[in-house]
């Protein structure tokens, strides 16, 4: 029955999925700080669940998916002042670039990518809760969560307090204000130079981890299904998310929490403060990003990726390989002889069902994408096999719905997607002009219309609610 297992970081275990509310998935993924072009270390978690998100809808699930933009962070205003610009000409222009390069990889978009700089009324009023139920409290401007109120503080990084106090510490200043040396800041006071919002604290901006409880909640509610970004944001940024939504709100945060490995270089991790990065707008200029959402597909999400050059390469020759496969397809189809199915085909028919199942069990073990890949590649090895002049249109194109689907599973087919899209649009307007030839009583031309989406294998139905289509 639950056939999907996911691996929760939370339980350190595989559990079976099952979401709060029956047929609907709600989503939270950490999205970049927007000072820079993304690296393909950022473009992981971008391209994982996002795949995750087509893997979930594939299910039939209703998915809700949001992702932030960071767009008030030191960096941002480090490099706007660098440039003698603001800190929103940064960040509207690398939110603009972080979109064409997920549009490259096929990402789709998220159902609301929410702003730090347009949520601020909702934080302010998060931090004040948390004053207000003594979780949080005030010194000299800056407002700290006081972890010791928090009794369940470290669950999800299963840290004890000395290796707590240690990671904390690397990423604060020291800070002789702070009650405990875990506390962290929730709103920081304004100094020169730096953008600034009221609050009942005197003028100032948000810490990072607040505006995540905040959008999650606001767009998705108390309780989500799946939280998931980089495994670097477990702590402290996820495990400080959770002391944050779990005090305000007074009910469990998220179900699953979802992290993902990292990309290395020399078996480093890449990052922009090591500076081993390349950014994916430079990969593109020598690969398609296609291949760039395939190299990070050919491994498992939790584990970590070497990139190298072999590796696209690799990515780039067995990529090749599944688009002949559908190009030849194609050309089989246009060419076919016999409309019907073989005696023999229909027997082939359960060897190609196989290869669904096989793909399926790869995917439902926690998103396995490599296996995935591999029950891709066993595919086109039997249609190749089996491409014959005398198959039939029928055998063919049940070889190619197959293969479409579950390339689309891993978005690798975005030519086809944005047939699909285009063809979508064409339809739409032949809806229009019948719905328009009808109103005026012209109906002759609204039957020719009909008769021409017939032709497109579109059928239509009017019902009281307006005019419905499907495909076939
Ligand atoms: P940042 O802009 O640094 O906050 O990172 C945005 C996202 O990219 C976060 O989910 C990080 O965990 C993730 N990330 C950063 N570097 C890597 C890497 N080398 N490999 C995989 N994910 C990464
Ligand atoms: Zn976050």
């Amino acid at each position: 029955m639950f056939s999907l297992k996911v691996y929760n970081t939370l339980t350190r275990t595989k559990e079976d999925f099952i979401p709060q509310e029956e047929g609907k998935v709600k989503m939270y993924v950490c999205g970049p700080t927007v000072y820079n072009y993304i690296h393909i270390g950022n473009a992981r978690p971008y391209v994982v669940f996002d795949t995750v998100r087509r893997y979930l809808e594939y299910k039939g699930y209703d998915v809700t998916y949001i992702q932030n933009f960071t767009d008030v962070d030191d960096k941002i205003i480090k490099k706007a002042n660098e440039e003698h610009s603001s800190m929103e000409e940064v960040s509207n222009r690398f939110i603009k670039e972080a979109f064409t390069d997920a549009d490259g990889l096929n990402v789709k978009r998220a159902t609301h990518h929410p702003r730090v700089t347009e949520e601020m009324d909702n934080i302010i009023e998060m931090i004040k809760t948390l004053v207000e139920n003594g979780y949080a409290y005030e010194n000299d401007g800056t407002v700290y969560y006081n972890t010791k109120q928090f009794p369940e503080y470290g669950k999800l990084s299963k840290k004890n307090l000395d290796e707590l106090i240690e990671g904390a510490s690397e990423r604060v200043d020291k800070d002789d204000a702070k009650k405990n040396p875990t506390d962290f800041v929730l709103w920081k006071p304004y100094k020169p130079g730096e953008p600034k919002w009221s609050s009942p604290w005197g003028e100032g901006r948000p810490g990072w981890h607040i505006e995540c409880s905040v959008m999650a909640k606001k767009y998705l509610g108390d309780t989500i299904d799946i939280h998931a970004g980089g495994e670097d944001l477990i702590f402290p940024h996820h495990e400080n998310e959770i002391a944050q939504s779990e005090a305000a709100n007074g009910k469990p945060f998220s179900k699953y929490w979802l992290h993902n490995g990292f990309i290395m270089i020399d078996n480093e991790k890449m990052s922009k403060s090591a500076g081993n990065f390349f950014t994916v707008r430079e990969i593109s200029e020598q690969f398609p990003y296609e291949v760039i959402r395939f190299f990070i597909l050919n491994g498992h999400y939790r584990s970590p990726l070497n990139f190298s050059r072999e590796l696209m390469q690799a990515c780039q020759n067995g990529l090749e390989r599944i688009k002949n496969c559908n190009t030849d397809l194609q050309h089989y189809i246009d060419n076919c002889h016999d409309s019907k199915l073989s005696q023999a085909e229909t027997k082939l028919l359960d060897e190609l069902e196989k290869y669904r199942t096989q793909f399926e069990t790869a995917m439902d073990d926690d998103f396995n994408t490599a296996d995935a890949v591999s029950a891709i590649y066993e595919l086109v090895r039997f249609i190749n096999k089996n491409l014959k002049e005398n198959i039939s249109k029928e055998f063919a194109e049940r070889e190619m719905e197959l293969l479409g689907k579950l390339c689309g599973v891993l978005g690798i087919n975005k030519e086809k997607e944005k047939a699909n899209d285009e063809d979508t649009a064409v339809i739409e307007e032949l809806l229009a002009k019948r719905t328009e030839a009808k109103k005026n009583k012209n109906f002759a031309e609204a039957d020719a219309i009909r008769d021409k989406l017939t032709e497109m294998g579109v059928t239509i139905k009017d019902t009281r609610q307006g005019v419905q289509w499907f495909r076939g």
